[in-house]
């Protein structure tokens, strides 16, 4: 009889990358960390020595199977509509699922989007939608799939049930220095993913200053490695990988944010978010076998109608008034006259965030109203005193940090000539070119 592992030979073994632990052993440590026989401080170091060595293909194939494993999976497979969701891994202004979601469904998917909520510069979908009155994020099981069979799309924060290893290690990770981790943060994500029962996945995996992955191959690695781990549980997915070095639209922080997504449904948006909004659809689309133009349900007002019915079935008032900060003050002014070339993502989600549009901690509250939004970015002309940003909180006090996160000679940059056109879309992954599991 082979002897049961002990979690100190098995930090051992990552630590010294001597050979791949087995599935058994990940099985052994899922279970024994869930009964309490392994201890925080043993997972942690556990998970520093993948940090540093990383999961080979069988490894993370069973990691994942194993956090899928730890809790409940859906079943969606009732739906007559076919199935498709969409995973951000955050930036700065990303309101996009606002907007794709209800789209996505208006032609004929079930989006089944469940969430998290925001962590440090990156705003969370819940916490924008919950600037809305009445709005509420937490749905029981069967709440989610009549809000699906009906409406045809549901945001919702993802119950205690789905992977609820992952939001352990997660907080380990977080707390240990251990989150930048492709291996790790593919586990994390796709377990989520696959248990919530979508069929099809569409990701954007951000890249640029105000993404978890500022590095644009490191970008495409977590997209291949996500990929894979997709389809080898029967996920279709592909990965787009998208730029994000300076905020997307136009609006940053809650309340903002959501009137802006209201402006794009309306056939409003900005250039930017609406190339990365119909890119995404386009591939949701097609993954789930439905042939409809995404602009035509803009234009149509089709998806703004199914917007409304989202909100609605889950309590919100589409129509209320958004809340409105109490305090409003231009900052950063062009030094001189010309054109934008760049306005970083990273400095402007910061300044957001001390504003009160993000939490430092899971525990915290953030305010509704708090946010920026972008007078002028990459690729307008400007002249020389003319703010670049207007600054909402509650709370006036605020307003220095978010001056101090602002004020770097890197924040804004100004030449004589407009910047070259960039694409939204730096790249598609897809089955077929994505890589074997493993990173
Ligand atoms: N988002 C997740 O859900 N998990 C990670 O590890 C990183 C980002």
């Amino acid at each position: 009889m082979t002897p049961a592992p002990d979690v100190v030979s098995l930090i051992h073994v990552k630590r010294d990358n001597t050979r791949p632990l087995t599935g058994a052993e990940i099985a052994w440590l899922f279970a024994a960390y869930a009964d309490g026989a392994v201890a925080d401080e043993q997972m942690a170091a556990l998970l520093m020595a993948i940090f540093f060595n990383g999961l080979d293909g069988g490894e993370l194939r069973a990691w994942t199977a194993e956090m899928i494993a730890s809790g409940e999976t859906l079943d969606l497979s009732h739906l007559s509509r076919p199935s498709v969701d969409k995973h951000s891994t955050g930036g700065v202004g990303d309101k996009v699922s606002l907007i794709l979601a209800p789209l996505v469904a208006s032609c004929g998917a079930a989006v089944p989007q469940l969430s998290g909520r925001g962590l440090g510069h990156t705003g969370g979908t819940l916490d924008k939608l919950e600037s809305i009155p009445g709005w509420r994020a937490s749905l029981s099981n069967d709440e989610l799939t009549r809000a699906l069979g009906e409406v045809g799309v549901v945001i919702a924060a993802a119950g205690a049930g789905l992977a609820p290893a992952d939001r352990r290690l997660y907080a380990l990770r977080d707390v240990t220095g251990t989150v930048e981790s492709i291996p790790l943060i593919a586990s994390s994500i796709m377990s989520k993913k696959i248990a919530e029962g979508t069929r099809a996945l569409v990701l954007d995996v951000k890249t640029g200053s105000g993404a978890f992955m500022r590095d644009r191959e490191q970008a495409e690695r977590l997209g291949r490695t996500m990929v894979a781990l997709g389809e080898e549980r029967g996920v279709r997915t592909t990965a787009l990988v998208t730029r994000m070095d300076t905020p997307l639209g136009r609006a940053v922080g809650n309340a903002l944010e959501v009137e802006e997504a209201v402006a794009a449904l309306t056939g409003e948006g900005p250039d930017d978010l609406m190339e990365v909004t119909f890119a995404l659809a386009g591939h949701m689309l097609r993954l789930a076998g439905i042939a409809a133009d995404p602009r035509e349900a803009i234009t149509s007002g089709r998806a703004f109608a199914t917007y409304k019915r989202m909100i609605a079935a889950q309590g919100g008032d589409p129509d209320a008034p958004l809340p409105k900060a109490g305090h409003v003050r231009h900052a950063l002014t062009a030094p001189e006259a010309g054109w934008i070339t760049g306005l970083d993502a990273l400095a402007v989600g910061v300044a957001a965030w001390r504003l009160g549009a993000g939490r430092a901690r899971k525990e915290d509250d953030v305010s509704h109203t708090a946010g920026i939004r972008c007078l002028a970015k990459p690729g307008d002309r400007v002249e020389r005193g003319q703010p670049i940003l207007e600054l909402h909180t509650d709370d006036p006090a605020r307003f220095a940090a978010a001056a101090d996160a602002l004020d770097s000679p890197g924040t804004l940059r100004i030449g004589s000539l407009p910047p070259p056109a960039a694409p939204m879309v730096l790249s598609v992954i897809s089955a077929d070119v994505a890589d074997q599991v493993g990173a």
